[in-house]
């Protein structure tokens, strides 16, 4: 008697859960086409970063007819000439926190090569003047049509949560200065400042329907140098009257190696590599200049500070030793970057926790952080507010077998071959993050 009365609760509660379960799935079944047309058309038509405006209003467009109150034109880039593409929309459902989703909006100037039949054929100018192509190569175009299938979801749910949510739209995420171009432009003062913060990427390296999670630290900072390194060029046949800045980039590019492998924590992750290296015109001149381009990543600030004065320290002391004067000393100009991508451990592993029971225990990893990087870690203003990016499995489950057990190839984010399987990919990028945001407001 005792045993049945405890027992009929508890079977209500399992059928009240899986009926929501069933239900969420039944939802995004029914969505599946439209998002997939979605897809197709966004995958179709991409645009590089600062000149989003098409996209911005398709995507601002498409949260109108869902209810959201929509702003656009959003973003202040350093760069006076660019325009801010991002968009804001609002939907209020009474008391609790207020929950922001991103997606970006932008695609890279990679020529496609995947042989989709939506494959992308646009061509464009760059800001040089030069005719590039453009493709969706990092799967920005699976974040928007999985946000919008996630935007119009909760809409449809709204008895189920309570709280501001913000769906927002950000421009120029591939160049780094989208997020801070938002933040610029007043985001948290114009709109409900966020009690929460979360985004999703596709992973190439992990198969569709399953999730990635990294709590902590996931993505590194990431910062360009500039460095012009100044000789006294002349004949090729006459080394003794000049000060050759091919041999000493050759020896700078060996003194950097230094850094990371003899200066730096083995504890704390750091990269410093040179990316392009650039001087001379001929044989038989010596040139007067060479000019290095470098990429820096780290996860403490700490640390990408001591590498970027490790840097200028060699180069100038490289040069020195080679005898180069004092006022043709190397030039070293360290650009804005990105900062480190911190997912909010609390935050991260209550999510997980929601993905294992919407998706299943076995499609819901721990994944090792990456020294990539990403600009969503702006929104949580130096982690004052609990932020997360989750991953978002995007490949044949069989094509990830095989590059993991033989080292097939699986063509990573910003490859011309980057394909991801669309159907179970946005089915399980909007069933998380459908989860993921009624977790964070539930009544
Ligand atoms: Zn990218
Ligand atoms: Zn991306």
């Amino acid at each position: 008697m005792i045993k049945s009365r405890l027992f009929l609760p508890l079977i209500l509660f399992v059928f009240a859960f899986n009926a929501n379960a069933q239900s969420l799935d039944a939802m995004i079944e029914r969505d599946l086409p439209s998002m997939l047309a979605t897809y197709k058309t966004l995958h179709a038509a991409p645009e590089l970063s600062h000149r989003e405006e098409k996209t911005a209003a398709f995507v601002a467009g498409e949260l109108r007819k869902l209810g959201f109150t929509v702003a656009e034109r959003i973003g202040k880039f350093q760069n006076a000439q660019w325009t801010g593409y991002g968009l804001v929309g609002v939907l209020k459902n009474g008391p609790g926190p207020t929950v922001l989703v991103r997606t970006e909006l932008d695609a890279l100037p990679v020529e496609e090569k995947t042989g989709v039949p939506y494959a992308s054929q646009v061509k464009t100018k760059n800001d040089a003047g030069v005719e590039v192509s453009v493709m969706h190569a990092c799967g920005h175009d699976i974040h928007m049509t999985s946000f919008l299938g996630t935007a119009k979801l909760l809409t449809e749910l709204k008895d189920r949560w309570s709280g501001t949510l913000i769906m927002l739209g950000q421009p120029a995420e591939e160049t780094g200065d989208g997020a801070n171009a938002m933040l610029r432009d007043s985001l948290y003062t114009n709109f409900p400042r966020p009690d929460f913060a979360i985004a999703l990427h596709d992973k190439p390296e992990l198969e569709t329907g399953k999730v990635g999670y990294t709590p902590g630290y996931a993505m590194a900072s990431a910062t360009s140098i500039d460095i012009k390194i100044r000789g006294v060029g002349g004949h090729g046949s006459m080394p003794e009257a000049t000060k050759d800045p091919v041999v000493v980039a050759a020896q700078v590019v060996t003194a950097l190696q230094t850094i990371v492998s003899r200066e730096n924590s083995p504890l704390d992750p750091a990269v410093v590599t040179v990316g392009s290296i650039h001087g001379g015109t001929r044989y038989n001149i010596i040139p007067d200049e060479v000019n290095l381009q470098l990429t820096v990543r780290a996860y403490k600030e700490e640390v990408r500070r001591k590498v970027l004065a490790s840097i200028e320290r060699i180069v100038k002391g490289v040069a020195a030793t080679a005898g180069i004067p004092e006022d043709r000393a190397p030039i070293v100009k360290v650009s804005e970057g990105t900062g480190p991508t911190y997912n909010d451990p609390q935050l991260i592993e209550r999510l997980a926790g929601v993905f294992k029971r919407a998706l299943g225990e076995e499609n819901v990893v721990k994944l090792d952080p990456i020294m990539a990087s990403e600009d969503f870690g702006y929104f949580s203003l130096d982690q004052k507010i609990p932020a997360t990016l989750f991953w978002l499995g995007a490949s044949e489950p069989a094509k990830v077998k095989a590059w993991r057990e033989t080292g097939a190839p699986l063509p990573g984010l910003h490859s011309a071959l980057f394909a991801p399987v669309p159907e179970p990919t946005l089915r399980t990028g909007v069933k998380a993050m459908t989860s993921a945001v009624l977790e964070l407001m539930k009544k």
